[in-house]
């Protein structure tokens, strides 16, 4: 998985030369004190790295183009300490192809009441300068994060952290790879899209693989190396009797150890972030990849099924932001509703592939049969879910834009044990309330794959929406049916407009 601190955010300040070499000597100890800190925080997860002041538009232009050329610059920051005439970014910023942060804040938190004269005043001009910026960021309409507050407030580290993550997910996705095993399941809507389009603004490109090329592979890894990993299953995990060594089904547990060898072969070999696979597809294979995908998710894989790649790229780049954070992200699928009038709930699973980076508690690994696509019967990881805050997140194509829809929901302790369930599964209830999140979420398209992080939040999401210029919609506390209609009904028109 990846090392956010490996991954740079740059700490640019502006300012000009009017103000002569004592102050600007001061704007540079401060930016420095500022960038130094916020890189030791325990919060930012990202290195943050001080850049000298930039006071002319050719040393604003140069830092741009040197953003966009570091491959370890995710991201820049940006901050006015004093006046910077903003006519000076114009160039620099029409370049700039990493996501921006504007961070409004002052150096010292107080006024000092007793000894503020002009010459303070001339330094600590944020407050102004920063409006300055803004206009042009404004004006220029460009997409940032702006963070207004102290740089020791914890509510500005908790932002500058969200954005940070997001923009880790974002800087993952340019270039990657996702391979689809076999294409869509057949007639579904939600899971096409178009990858041409989605390839310019996501960066990720995805593209199918025939199920043979992956049978081959799988085919080549040897009884040794399949139990090898059946014995670490049997270390991990609560075996179920029959799939143990000398069980009668523990050829099945071989095949599945198999299938998860050869797959991680393919993936790594092909330098891939993410498959999918469809069960309408498996041609020359035994079983459906269940505890494969379910273990592969959890080495930081994306992973959906039935072809939908726009999932599995979205659970990647959720596991890339959430990175090093409790809490775990996956695959999900709003499965089947309680309609209970005093305990109203949604259980989410699939038919087998819930990342077990999400398990409350050590998995069963276990098998029964699928009931769906005739083949042989797949082993699988079987947990349930901690209570907690957690969000589901959909990107849908709505034909000339995407869509990245959010719910906020809450994870609730399974009351009643499911002895014939034989799936993860998670129960949870989304905001503001049952009736209303999911008529949004319908109203919305949203699909019903999503990604289910209990580690991230909806700020993590629109951030990352605006880094790639697409539209978000959050479902969360403070929905009102009413004003969500017409945000859509809004949306529709500025993103006509803005195409
Ligand atoms: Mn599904």
């Amino acid at each position: 998985m990846i090392i956010l601190k490996d991954l740079e955010v740059w700490f640019v300040t502006g300012s000009q030369h009017l103000y002569g070499p004592e102050t600007l000597n001061q704007v540079a100890a401060h930016a420095q004190e500022i960038a130094a800190s916020l890189h030791d925080s325990p919060r930012i997860p990202v290195s943050i790295v001080f850049k000298p002041t930039v006071k002319t538009a050719e040393e604003i232009t140069a830092v741009c183009q040197e953003a966009n050329n570091r491959s370890s610059c995710i991201g820049i920051m940006v901050w006015m300490h004093t006046f910077s005439p903003a006519k000076m970014w114009i160039r620099g910023l029409k370049l700039l192809q990493k996501p921006l942060l504007h961070f409004h804040t002052q150096y010292n938190r107080d006024i000092p009441w007793g000894t503020i004269d002009m010459d303070f005043m001339n330094l600590n001009q944020s407050a102004h300068g920063d409006r300055e910026f803004g206009f042009m960021t404004s004006r220029m309409r460009m997409g940032r994060k702006v963070v207004a507050g102290h740089w020791q407030d914890i509510q500005s580290l908790e932002q500058i952290d969200q954005w940070t993550r997001a923009a880790a997910g974002w800087h993952d996705w340019q270039n990657a790879r996702f391979a689809r095993f076999g294409d869509n399941m057949r007639n579904v809507a939600v899971t096409e899209g178009d990858k041409v389009e989605a390839e310019m603004k996501f960066g990720y490109s995805v593209n199918t693989y025939g199920i043979g090329d992956l049978v081959r592979i799988i085919n080549q890894v040897s009884d040794a190396e399949a139990e090898r990993l059946a014995a670490e299953y049997a270390d991990t995990y609560i075996l179920s009797p029959a799939l143990h060594k000398g069980g009668e089904k523990h050829s099945s547990l071989l095949e599945a150890a198999k299938i998860e060898l050869g797959l991680e072969f393919f993936l790594r070999d092909g330098n891939f972030k993410g498959f999918t696979d469809t069960f309408e597809d498996l041609h020359g294979m035994t079983q459906l990849p269940g505890i494969a995908a379910q273990r592969l998710m959890n080495k930081g894989y994306g992973f959906a099924g039935e072809g939908d790649w726009k999932t599995a790229a979205l659970v990647r780049a959720m596991k890339v932001m959430g990175s090093g954070l409790k809490g775990g992200n996956s695959f999900m699928e709003d499965y089947t509703y309680h309609f209970d009038p005093n305990n109203q709930l949604v259980l989410g699973s699939h038919m087998l592939e819930i990342c077990e980076s999400i398990a409350d508690g050590r998995p069963s690994c276990e098998i029964h049969p699928l009931g769906i696509g005739g083949k042989a019967d797949p082993v699988r990881l079987v947990f349930n879910t901690a209570a907690g805050p957690a969000i589901n997140a959909s990107v849908i194509d709505m034909g000339n834009r995407f869509r990245l829809l959010v719910n906020e929901v809450v994870a609730v302790a399974p009351v009643y044990a499911l002895p014939k369930l034989p799936v993860a599964r998670v129960l949870w209830k989304p905001y503001p309330d049952m009736k209303t999140g999911c008529a949004a979420w319908i109203l919305a398209g949203g699909a019903h794959h999503t990604c289910y992080s209990q580690n991230l939040q909806a700020e993590h999401l629109q951030d990352f929406a605006d880094m790639a210029g697409v539209e978000c919609l959050v479902i969360g506390k403070k929905t009102d049916i009413y004003q969500f209609r017409n945000e859509i009904r809004w949306n529709e028109v500025y993103y006509q407009l803005n195409s």
